[in-house]
């Protein structure tokens, strides 16, 4: 018989919860009319971590959080939040059962409520409401503001009543859909910052939608690359900045050059000379060069076509004389000019290499 000890069990009960998703969406299929929107989603994200949904314009990714929260229906798979199954094969659990919390892109307050009872909404009326609501505020940094009304707060202010009212509820999770695409290009970094201040100290998971790689890489932990109703890559920003998984991802998040190569004997013949490849490659390939991973020099591979100095760094467009272009970024300022002549050096760690026959993400 076995023998399995309280504190054994304990430990096991920690394990299980440790590895609980708090949200796992598997093999998700949704279609509008004709238009496979999802074409099969798998997507983890773990407790107390912040995953950024990353993918051009009509990629799924709204329907993919919409989805999440039980505002859309799916054709196929499933969706489990804090390990309970909420969508599956003739399951779908209302979306005020999910313990989800939304935030709208344009955050959907109630203008002429104040903002207590902007946030007292997600709660509903009960003996402990005004405490819940002071402790929303509280949480968020608006203590004392109850009263006010929406339209007398800064737009950053706002946006933490949005957040305030989805957290009131004690959600398990909390989904936001492009979160700071209604601010102005300078208050969205500042209340971005504030924003994941917010949420990293108060442990909460979460996860946005965004179509701009710079709040993906700053809010995320991690990120999740949508393509055509797909999750092509999740991993760290730094994961994915390093090793994109395809030559689409390569070039979606952040620059990249990509350059056609002969592969033999851990060498790479490349257009910007012989590299290592840190791999068994053979053949044709393609090699993923990151511009801040050439430097110029004086030499004779290319010619300066174009230079753009933006103060923090310098990008060349160099043309290569066997006809390939390439962009380089310098943190000098200009050293070379339009017409020059330049060789190029490799000072990056090891250049990605993509074999046609194993390219997964597109
Ligand atoms: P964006 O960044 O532009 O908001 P997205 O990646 O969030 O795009 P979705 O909003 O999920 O993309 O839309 C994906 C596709 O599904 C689009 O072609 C859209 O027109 C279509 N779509 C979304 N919702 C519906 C709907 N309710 N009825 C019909 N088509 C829809």
């Amino acid at each position: 018989m076995l023998n399995i000890s309280l504190e054994d069990q304990a430990r096991e009960g920690k394990r299980d919860e440790a590895s609980t998703s708090a949200i796992d969406v598997g093999a998700l299929e949704k279609s509008f009319g004709a238009q496979r929107v999802l074409r099969g989603v798998d997507l983890r994200v773990d407790p107390g971590s912040i995953v950024a949904l990353l993918g051009p314009s009509g990629c799924g990714k709204t329907t993919l959080l919409r989805s999440i929260a039980g505002l859309e229906t799916a054709d196929a798979g499933a969706i489990a939040i804090g390990g309970e199954p909420v969508t599956g094969p003739d399951l779908h659990v209302a979306p005020e059962r999910r313990r989800v919390g939304m935030v709208f892109q344009d955050w959907a307050l109630f203008p002429h409520m104040s903002v207590a009872r902007n946030v007292a909404y997600g709660i509903g009326k009960g003996a402990d409401t005004d405490v819940r609501v002071a402790g929303a505020l509280e949480m968020v940094g608006l203590a004392g503001m109850g009263d006010r009304m929406p339209g007398t707060l800064s737009g950053g202010q706002q946006q933490r009543v949005a957040i305030a009212r989805a957290l009131a509820p004690e959600p398990a999770v909390l989904l936001l859909d492009e979160p700071f695409s209604n601010l102005d290009t300078n208050l969205r970094v500042q209340v971005r910052s504030e924003v994941h201040r917010l949420l990293t100290s108060l442990g909460v998971t979460a996860v946005f939608v965004t179509h701009d790689q710079e709040e993906a890489f700053v809010l995320g932990d991690e990120v999740a690359v949508m393509n055509r109703g797909l999750i092509v890559q999740q991993a760290t920003p730094s994961e994915l900045y390093l090793r994109p998984a395809s030559p689409w991802i390569a070039r979606f998040v952040g620059d990249a050059n990509l350059l056609p190569a002969q592969a033999s004997d851990g060498h790479l013949e490349t257009p910007i000379g012989m590299l290592a490849s840190g791999g068994s490659y053979t053949g044709a390939v393609e090699v993923a060069v990151r511009p801040e991973d050439v430097e110029l020099e004086p030499g004779n591979r290319g010619v300066v076509e174009l230079v753009e100095y933006y103060g923090h760094d310098t990008v060349y467009l160099v043309s290569l004389d066997g006809g390939v272009s390439i962009h380089v970024r310098a943190t000098s300022a200009p050293a070379f000019k339009r017409g020059d002549r330049v060789g190029t050096r490799f000072i990056g760690d090891s250049p990605v290499v993509f074999d046609p026959e194993h390219i997964r993400g597109d």
